[in-house]
């Protein structure tokens, strides 16, 4: 393969990110959040962007955006290989997180159509639906749709403005219907790859090209439900409180020690936030009687999440003793570490090798599309570097050579599994 990086790509990539940045709400960039009018504004672009480079395109059951570039004609009941990540965006987040890895899947099409390169396998381009976290409380809607992860619990939910999860997922062209098996034609899929930003330092600080991705954490959220009573600020004594919000801040306090404590102690990748919280009446004049607070944990193995978890019972009952308030837990999502498939943490390896890239192993801390497609067939992931670690802000970035650099070894690793599948079935 031809391993140089052409200005016309590097062009072509930077034109799709701030294409797709123009995409946001405009007093809040970069903000296209997953069903909203910047999301569908984004998809038709990408839609359009798929279908110019020869994709036919549909949106499948889950709500994903899906172009396809076919196998050559004569090979019969042909393999699949999915390339792809995400266009939505948190809040006030950036240009890079799931769009590079767009982008670069893009770039492994335009790769192949410009050597006229014919594949004996379908290759789908994925625009997974909904990998950040939602209103709704659960992120990577459509890769758990295709995992079998989606449930009727789920699909029920209701937001704030009255917008019912399923309803949505229907709206832009799903079925909005649950999903208990994992797509029917599971066992035809060779291959899962996603290129993504790092999201942390570790690269940059190596000065290296590519990440090539050992795991990706188990990542459990849970909601803090604590009843107080509410009372006058001025009256209630300080002895007869129930104060919700003090028995919070005690929980806070908590799991960030319990949390650091774990981290140091295992090698693996944990880590513990409350990062959401809201407190009822939430009156200047009135004593907190409610709090509703989000747990959001990650962690490389289960024993660090199970060492966490005695730890924090504890935490929750002296809590609760002490302010005399009522706590309850209850789990929102769960989803276990995900280790990536063997083989194809070679071809990815050997990929950068061949094409001049430099690659380490690494681990993440962020949950990704790529995780619940572990759980159905081969997945295989890659980092690229990113400025200052920074992520899920505006200030988010990295260079359109840094995603050349990277197609450049999705490219390796396609053509390599073209290669086998060819010799399998000669
Ligand atoms: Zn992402």
């Amino acid at each position: 393969m031809n391993n140089t990086i052409a200005l016309s790509q590097t062009t072509r990539i930077t034109d799709t990110i701030n294409q797709l940045a123009t995409f946001t709400e405009p007093e809040r960039p970069h903000t296209r959040l997953v069903f909203s009018s910047e999301f569908e504004q984004a998809r038709l672009w990408l839609r359009e962007t798929f279908v110019a480079a020869g994709l036919s395109c549909h949106v499948d059951a889950g709500g994903n955006l899906v172009g396809v570039l076919k196998a050559r004609t004569d090979e019969p009941c042909p393999d699949k290989v999915l390339l792809g990540s995400h266009i939505d965006t948190v809040p006030a987040g950036g240009r890079f997180d799931g769009i590079a890895g767009v982008a670069a899947a893009l770039e492994v099409v335009h790769y192949l159509n410009t050597n006229e390169i014919k594949l004996p396998f379908d290759l789908e381009i994925v625009d997974y639906l909904g990998e950040e976290l939602n209103v709704w409380g659960t992120s990577c809607l459509g890769s758990r749709h295709m995992a079998g992860l989606i449930t009727s619990e789920m699909l029920e939910r209701v937001d704030p403005d009255g917008r019912k999860l399923g309803t949505e997922i229907a709206r832009i062209g799903g079925s909005g219907g649950t999903s208990e098996e994992p797509r029917s034609d599971a066992s035809q899929i060779i291959a899962c790859l996603e290129l993504h930003i790092e999201q942390a330092k570790s690269l940059e600080k190596q000065n290296l090209d590519v990440g090539i991705v050992t795991s990706i954490p188990g990542i459990y959220r849970y909601s803090i439900s604590i009843t107080g009573q509410a009372g006058h600020s001025g009256t209630t004594t300080m002895t007869e409180r129930r104060d919700a919000l003090v028995a919070a801040a005690d929980i806070i306090q908590g799991v960030s020690a319990i949390a650091n404590q774990i981290a140091g102690a295992d090698n693996q990748h944990f880590a513990a936030t409350i990062g959401k919280i809201d407190v009822f009446p939430n009156g200047a004049a009135i004593v907190p009687g409610q709090v509703e607070a989000t747990l959001d944990l990650r962690a490389a193995s289960d024993h660090s999440r199970l060492n966490f978890f005695a730890e924090f019972e504890n935490l929750c009952t002296q809590a609760s003793k002490s302010r005399n308030c009522e706590i309850n837990i209850k789990q929102l999502a769960a989803a276990a570490a995900a280790p990536m498939n063997d083989e194809l943490m070679k071809l990815l390896a050997t990929a950068a090798v061949k094409t001049g890239v430099s690659s380490t192993k690494i681990s993440g801390g962020a949950g990704h599309d790529t995780a619940h497609l572990s759980r159905f067939a081969p997945a295989g992931m890659i980092f690229i570097p990113c400025r200052d670690g920074l992520s899920h802000c505006p200030e988010e970035f990295t260079t359109s050579e840094a995603i050349a650099k990277g197609s450049l070894v999705l490219i390796g690793c396609v053509l390599e599994l073209a290669r086998r599948t060819s010799l399998t079935r000669a």
